[in-house]
């Protein structure tokens, strides 16, 4: 029996066991195997519309222009989406430039060298994290498609033992933080954004219809002075509140490290970290990282952060940024591997395009779909 009629003998969607090309466990289908080359990629802009205007200690916006990507070979196509970051010095335009630099480099692509082919991306320029993930995400999306498995089994992980995600409550006036705390009323975590002023009133509205919920908060940066922050972690401890994210910024590294020796609770790294380089150095300030895959420049980057994290004993989270169900769900595939999942951000727009990962009783469920796991709707 030949080969191509070895896989009609084993079945459509059914793969053999063995090892061949580094993934243990599967033999690819013929017709993903091979040298073939050339990858047609295209872009387009979707305008994100939030349910509420949404303030950090950092900016404000009511909507977001994320950027999509299709990765199209041999009739199977992967999905990818940008959501640039203004902290970051990426934007619409920028991500979209990016993502034309790359062009070239998918035209004579093969994609089962994905590994090589994910560095290849990474050089197209020094930042610009948000393009590439979008094109990551559509080159593994592409990838599991074509091996005809969902993401998180082909790198070997057990969907259900993924943690529960915590639901966002952005910066407001109290009455408009009540109202919001109320309608997270499914979900078990909250994330509570601080560090543009009146702390203890944010809390106090959230603990007002909250009174027993865990809640995290996340300082983006908003806190500048030391003493006072350990004070204010203090008042936070006895309100209930689990750890502290980036509570100072990523440049004060040796006043976090102060604060980190004084703090009843643990503090993560979220701005200060985008890749694996950027870990090591951090263990001694941190107790944890919150990984992005729009920092990481996509999935495969944010796999090699996973390990080199658990190596330094450091918490795990997965955040995102606001973006549609494609990024929810790329990252949603390493749920499995964390301790934190704070993946909301499809949750806070009004129109996702796409369907994919569900949230049922406060946990991340992913589908048996290949790739990322997403439909357009
Ligand atoms: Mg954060």
């Amino acid at each position: 029996m030949d080969r191509r009629n070895f896989f009609k003998t084993v079945g459509g969607g059914m793969l053999a066991s063995g090892t061949i090309l580094g993934v243990p466990g599967i033999v690819q289908p013929e017709k993903v195997y091979g040298s073939s080359k050339g990858m047609k990629l295209t872009y387009e802009v979707k305008k994100l519309q939030l349910r509420n205007t949404w303030t950090i200690a950092r900016n404000s916006s009511n909507f977001k222009n994320n950027v999509f990507v299709k990765l199209e070979k041999d009739g199977i196509i992967g999905i990818g989406e940008a959501a640039p970051n203004i902290r970051y010095n990426e934007s619409t335009e920028s991500t979209i430039d990016t993502i034309k630099k790359a062009i070239p480099i998918f035209n004579n692509a093969n994609p089962n060298d994905f590994v090589e082919l994910g560095y290849e991306i990474k050089k197209i320029c020094k930042d610009q994290t948000a393009a590439k993930c979008a094109l990551d995400i559509a080159l593994m999306d592409w990838v599991g498609k074509s091996y005809q498995l969902p993401l998180h089994k082909l790198w070997g992980l057990n969907p259900k033992k993924g943690p529960l995600t915590s639901f966002s409550i952005g910066i407001d006036k109290p009455k408009v933080v009540i109202q919001k705390t109320k309608d997270a009323e499914p979900y078990k975590i909250l994330k509570v954004k601080l560090g543009k002023g009146d702390d203890e009133g944010m809390i106090k509205a959230v603990r007002s219809v909250a009174p027993n919920k865990p809640i995290r908060v996340d300082i983006n940066e908003g806190w500048t002075d030391k003493e006072k922050a350990i004070k204010k972690i203090e008042w936070l401890v006895k309100n209930g509140v689990e750890f502290v994210e980036q509570p100072m910024p990523s440049s004060m590294l040796k006043e976090t490290r102060w604060l980190r020796d004084r703090s009843p609770i643990p503090l993560i790294a979220d701005e200060a970290v985008k890749n694996a380089h950027d870990i090591p150095k951090l263990a001694e300030a941190y107790d944890g990282i919150n990984i992005k895959i729009m920092k990481s420049a996509g999935l495969q980057e944010a796999l090699r952060m996973i390990w080199i994290a658990k190596s330094l004993n450091l918490k795990i989270m997965i955040g995102c940024m606001i973006a549609s169900s494609v990024s929810i769900s790329a990252a949603a595939q390493l749920s499995s591997l964390i301790d934190y999942a704070d993946l909301d951000g499809n949750l806070l727009i009004s129109n996702d395009p796409f369907l994919g990962v569900k949230v049922i009783d406060g946990r991340l469920v992913l589908n048996d779909k290949f790739g990322i796991g997403v439909n357009e709707i």
